[in-house]
């Protein structure tokens, strides 16, 4: 949070609330059974049931319910024996049916929480107010055409993509919480294989409520609802833009207007996009081509047992088996894949939190740097182990580990071969360093005089010496050994 956003907390507290759109993992839609898929070109997966055709009837994906059932239990809401799909009424170009199935009054899922990490260390619980299904809408097009300057086009593949709204109640009091719910909340979807979770194809979306009022206050502050946050960093921008916006109102005594806005990521802020609606805008009615969804208790329990451990389990269970910090713990737990490549490691090696320490630094950052995904690491987590215990016992330096794992990445080489290959191990012995301390005493008269003479830091200097001497493979705390009794024994 910026610096000048500090003052404003102090007097105000941010109410924020987050409605999350997230795109099930399944193959077809949700109410026929065209391809459920990102990048095709545009309009080449549609039916007469996707574009709204008359007469064309939709029928449930049996598969979609069931992952919404998984996000629904994992997020430990109680779900409802029987929810009911209406019609949401509204006229929008990407929306060719002038409706979206939705659930409204009698949702799939009510209640249930997330534990994100608490400002003051611990755990918070953020309440969630429902989970229900719903159909994705088309796509505009407004740009990437040689037509693009004249007119806008429109793209149905997403009509009828099968999604789950996840509604929390207004429990999130800065954008650092609203970050973190997110990225617990995206966690649980990966884990369960409800949903990919990519943000930047749009499989994961969301809109933020927010409102502010004096501290000490009970009474809600009017809200407004943004929309179109695409990315994590956009979801924290645009509601400390929002919230200082707020107040700058209510502080010059004018008042906040409850209305839809628009997040501009180009210029950093939000602007109005339209008064907001209430529900009897939309008119809604239960769909008359769909039973109600009866979800009986033998369902239920067939997916209950199919859960996999939870993010926020697996990380409580890494910091106690592995005596990891809970940062460590929060990073490696973020996506299933990457506490499994944790895990394999620091069952093979003997120091679970270096294993930690390489896997946030180096791995992470060179993936990133190559755009590649975990399961295409060159380094694997029994390699990976087999490095940190060559540091661990001292056989290469750290800073020479650092070489190795670059050369490992590059050539897919173990660690011990590279090592022995090019003479990397760390000069243990006793004789050679010996050597070589005396070797650079004996060249550095004036040195050796400051040092003696009380100038303690110089010792720094000496050690430099020795590790370039023996092109930085001496063990650094046995030089520190060996120098301390050459220069303060013979004093
Ligand atoms: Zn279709």
């Amino acid at each position: 949070m910026s610096l000048s956003f500090a003052p404003i907390l102090a007097r105000y507290e941010p109410v924020i609330g987050l409605e999350v759109h997230a795109q099930l993992l399944t193959r077809s839609k949700l109410f026929c059974g065209c391809a459920n898929r990102f990048g095709a070109p545009p309009n080449t997966l549609v039916c007469p049931v996707c574009l709204g055709l008359p007469g064309a009837l939709p029928v449930l994906n049996r598969h979609a319910v069931t992952l919404a059932l998984r996000a629904s239990l994992a997020l430990g809401c109680r779900v409802n024996a029987t929810s009911v799909f209406e019609r949401k009424n509204y006229f929008y170009p990407d929306l060719p049916k002038g409706y979206q199935i939705s659930q409204y009054a009698e949702p799939l899922a009510t209640g249930g929480s997330l534990a994100i990490a608490g400002a003051e260390g611990g755990e918070r619980h953020v309440r969630l107010a429902r989970l229900h299904m719903e159909e994705d809408a088309g796509k505009l097009l407004h740009e990437g055409f040689s037509w693009s300057g004249e007119k806008s086009g429109v793209d149905l593949n997403r009509a009828g993509v099968p999604l789950v709204e996840i509604v929390s109640e207004p429990d999130l009091r800065s954008s650092e919480e609203a970050h973190a719910y997110l990225g617990a909340l995206r966690a649980v979807l990966l884990y369960t294989g409800v949903s990919d979770g990519n943000m930047e194809e749009g499989s994961l979306r969301c809109d933020a409520n927010v409102s502010v009022r004096p501290r000490g206050e009970a009474a809600l502050g009017t809200r407004t609802e943004i929309k179109n946050l695409n990315s994590f960093r956009h979801v924290a921008r645009a509601i400390e833009h929002e919230v200082a916006r707020q107040v700058a109102l209510v502080e010059s005594g004018n008042q906040v207007v409850q209305e839809t806005r628009l997040w501009n990521a180009d210029r950093g802020e939000t602007a109005p996009m339209r008064s907001k609606e209430d529900a009897h805008d939309y008119r809604y009615f239960p769909e008359p081509d769909l039973a109600p969804l009866a979800v009986g208790p033998e369902w239920l329990d067939e997916v209950c047992r199919s859960l996999p451990e939870l993010p926020a389990q697996r990380r409580r269970r890494l910091v106690g088996e592995y005596a990891l910090p809970e940062y460590d713990a929060a990073v490696l737990t973020q996506e299933r894949e990457l506490a499994d490549y944790f895990e394999a490691a620091a069952r093979k090696s003997d120091s679970p939190k270096a294993v930690s320490n390489w896997i946030m630094t180096e791995l992470l950052r060179k993936l990133k740097r190559d755009a590649r995904p975990l399961a295409e690491a060159p380094v694997t987590p029994a390699a990976l182990a087999s490095l940190v215990t060559l540091v661990e016992s001292g056989r290469i330096s750290g800073r020479t580990a650092k070489d190795v794992f670059e050369r490992m990445w590059t050539s897919g080489e173990p660690a011990a071969t590279i090592v022995e290959r090019e003479g990397l191990a760390q000069l243990d012995d006793e004789g050679a360093l010996q050597a070589a301390v005396a070797e650079v005493v004996a060249a550095s008269p004036e040195q050796v005089a400051s040092y003696r003479g009380g100038k303690a830091a110089a010792l720094g200097w000496f050690v430099g010496q020795v590790m370039r001497r023996t092109g930085g493979r001496a063990n650094p705390q046995r030089v520190n050994a060996l120098l301390r009794k050459t220069l303060d024994g013979a004093r």
